[in-house]
């Protein structure tokens, strides 16, 4: 039985990026959000080595930290002819600098090494919701795709490389509605991360307001 989210949730991540799509997709459900950052928790090692053990972790850490329910994401990108890295190991191929153009060069080095042509990829979003005595919920959601030659600016990491099914246009050309928007009309959204949180909002979230 899913435990219901009501009130006050921690967003355990430290990235700008994902903390703004994760504040607008709660938004409407009149749950209020304060990140780890905010609250100056620190960052607990990632030591898992599937996405969703590393979600356990973040959300873990930041419930017993707080008190509060606490929400994670881990994600990342899988290209299918790395055998599915960088994987869980995405924003660490960025090193400490945070450089996406080199990671994004790095997959098209490691594909050309391996004289790869195929160019098929995924992004994959592990949702965690933790609470402080323990009780966890797990959502995934996954978008397939193929990678580009980095085009667009908008988003962040590597949505300028990964165009996903059925569009022209790659993540980095999009806006955030069309990336990580949901229509929740039909329950659908595009990126891994609305999919997730499609699944997690009909498992623990009330009726949007
Ligand atoms: P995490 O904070 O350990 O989950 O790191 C995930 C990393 O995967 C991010 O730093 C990005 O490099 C990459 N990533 C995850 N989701 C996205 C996305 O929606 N667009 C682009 N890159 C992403």
């Amino acid at each position: 039985m899913s435990r219901p989210l009501t009130g006050k949730v921690v967003i355990a991540t430290h990235n700008a990026g994902k903390l703004a799509e994760m504040r607008e997709l709660l938004a409407p459900f009149g749950v209020q959000a304060v990140s780890a950052g905010e609250l100056g928790l620190p960052e607990p090692e990632e030591t898992g080595t599937m996405f969703a053990e590393n979600a356990a972790i973040k959300a873990h850490a930041a419930a017993e930290a707080t008190g509060l329910p606490a929400f994670a994401d881990d994600s990342g990108l899988c290209v299918d002819a790395l055998d599915g890295a960088p994987g869980i190991f995405s924003a660490r191929w960025a090193g400490p600098t945070k450089d996406f153009s080199g990671a994004m060069a790095r997959i098209f080095s490691e594909l050309d090494r391996r004289g790869a042509q195929d160019r098929r990829a995924h992004f994959v979003s592990a949702l965690v919701l933790a609470w402080p005595d323990g009780h966890t919920e797990l959502f995934e959601g996954r978008v397939f795709g193929d990678l580009v030659e980095p085009r667009g600016s908008a988003g962040f990491g590597y949505d300028p490389i990964f165009r996903p099914e059925g569009h022209d246009r790659t993540f980095g050309e999009m806006s955030a509605e069309e990336k990580h928007g949901v229509d929740w009309q039909r329950g659908q959204g595009l990126s891994h991360r609305a999919r997730a949180f499609v699944e997690l909002s009909r498992a623990c979230l009330a009726p949007r307001a």
